[in-house]
């Protein structure tokens, strides 16, 4: 490690103690920005990434709400708003018992780099609570989001703050909260993305992560005239943007062999056909059940529970071509990447948020792979969530191929953006350097016209 990184890891380590997930997203920004900061050393002189390292603002409150049994529970509610210097903050929402400071600041600060790379006006945020949406009634995750948007409404706003889901918020979860900021603030605005059709959503948000995802492959397949058609897929996760994921992968001719949940996983070697993830929709979006029953309804799958003395998960090591991990932050470590590499993989697009230890990234970037980083192959969903923004403030709603093509351009010029900065930089096919650097060179320059501030 260089002095450079060391003396800034220092003081956030320092700063920001027991926050293992922030210090990794921090490290790993950093470690590409040292040779951009070298030919830069007005951004050094004006601490850009001194001050885009701590949040603009933290807001953290008390959740109270009420059972089915009437008794009294209580969840942390988190908003991190990181950085304004693009346009109001934007982030998801994420409800999981995992979720904490640290973890919510690593995905706040990713955000911004992210938000910059989609060349749409958007700063970086994040937020959500501890609350564990699995198991609990409608009704009782309807009183959570009442409660939790009670207390969030003071800090948002379409001008100020646009919240979208993330793991465990999805449509069902953001009409309880918009019905709630409605109430409240007595205003219809654009102050939620991934909102229902009939109340400002766009159509393709739905859609979006998992479907830019792909177009990330794509275009990285691209660079050596290849495209998805034909190849085999590990697919990680149950929800949203696995879905449609395996949804796109279809539509262009690839076969998607896994899907998995906290639970564990399932392959099924015949490929998970359109019939089959529509039944998986079905399971996971209204029955909300868990993905081992796919190996009851479909009897050439098989499904393996999750193991955590393995020290590897065995779903990155089924014979592909690329993987789409789907899931969570750090679902594949050192020897996940190295079991990847040794069965063929040679394309990794990251629909979930840094899902790749960093000693795994290590092993795709010496390997040569093609690999797709989160903060640029995820895009695709808050750039959809920046295109409902822009419908809300015309009052107007675009078509699906009118959203799906402003979305395909603008992963391709993400791509471009990412391919380039690596070049330019001196580390070509680097799309953790290039996605770091083009994001941030956008967001610094910003800073330096906006003044200390
Ligand atoms: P969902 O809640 O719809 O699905 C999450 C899936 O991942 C579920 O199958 C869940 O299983 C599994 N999962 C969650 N936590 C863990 C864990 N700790 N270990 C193993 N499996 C886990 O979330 P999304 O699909 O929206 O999000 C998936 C990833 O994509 C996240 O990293 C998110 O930050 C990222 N992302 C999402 C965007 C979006 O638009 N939704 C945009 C950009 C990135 P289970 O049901 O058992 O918990």
């Amino acid at each position: 490690m260089s002095d450079f990184v060391s003396s800034i890891m220092e003081q956030v380590k320092a700063k920001n103690p027991a926050q293992p997930e922030f210090h990794q997203a921090v490290m790993e920004v950093v470690e590409s920005l040292e040779v951009v900061i070298d030919r830069h050393p007005e951004y050094r002189n004006a601490k850009i990434l001194e001050r885009i390292i701590e949040p603009e603002r933290v807001i953290m409150f008390r959740v109270p709400w009420l059972n089915d049994q009437g008794e009294v529970q209580v969840n942390r509610g988190f908003r991190i708003e990181m950085n304004s210097a693009l346009g109001p903050y934007k982030g998801g929402l994420r409800f999981h018992p995992s979720v904490n400071l640290g973890i919510l600041k690593f995905l706040a600060f990713e955000q911004v780099f992210k938000n910059s790379l989609t060349t749409l006006p958007m700063g970086g945020g994040k937020g959500g609570s501890d609350f564990d949406p699995k198991g609990k009634s409608d009704n009782e995750v309807m009183k959570f989001c009442q409660s939790f948007m009670t207390e969030l409404c003071r800090h948002i706003g379409p001008d100020t703050d646009v919240p979208a889901g993330d793991i465990g918020v999805g449509g069902r979860e953001i009409g309880f909260m918009f019905g709630q900021y409605k109430r409240v603030r007595n205003e219809f605005t654009g102050v939620l993305t991934g909102k229902g059709l009939n109340w400002g959503g766009s159509l393709i948000r739905p859609e979006a992560t998992g479907y830019g995802a792909v177009y990330f492959a794509q275009e990285m397949l691209a660079t050596r005239n290849e495209t998805l058609e034909g190849k085999t897929c590990l697919v990680s996760g149950s929800g949203n943007v696995a879905q449609y994921t395996v949804e796109k992968l279809l539509d262009l001719g690839a076969k998607s062999v896994t899907l998995s949940d906290s639970s564990g996983y399932i392959y099924d070697p015949d490929g998970i056909d359109r019939n089959k993830l529509a039944w998986v929709m079905e399971l996971k979006n209204v029955r909300r059940g868990r993905i081992s029953e796919y190996a009851e309804q479909f009897k050439n799958a098989t499904y393996y529970p999750l193991d955590a003395t393995m020290g590897y998960n065995p779903l990155w090591d089924h014979k592909a071509d690329c993987a789409f991990p789907s899931a969570t932050q750090n679902e594949i470590n050192q020897q996940d990447a190295k079991n990847l590499v040794g069965k063929g993989v040679y394309v990794v697009s990251e629909g979930a948020n840094m899902p790749t230890v960093p000693e795994g990234v290590e092993v795709f970037l010496e390997k040569g792979i093609l690999y797709g980083p989160g903060k640029a192959a995820n895009a695709g969903g808050v750039a959809v969530s920046g295109l409902e923004m822009s419908q809300n403030s015309l009052r107007l709603g675009w078509t699906r191929e009118e959203v799906d093509n402003r979305l395909q351009g603008i992963m391709k010029s993400i791509h471009q953006a990412a391919f380039e900065a690596a070049e330019r930089f001196g580390t070509p096919g680097n799309y953790v350097n290039g996605a770091n650097i083009a994001g941030f060179i956008k967001v610094a320059d910003t800073m330096m016209d906006q003044g200390i501030v």
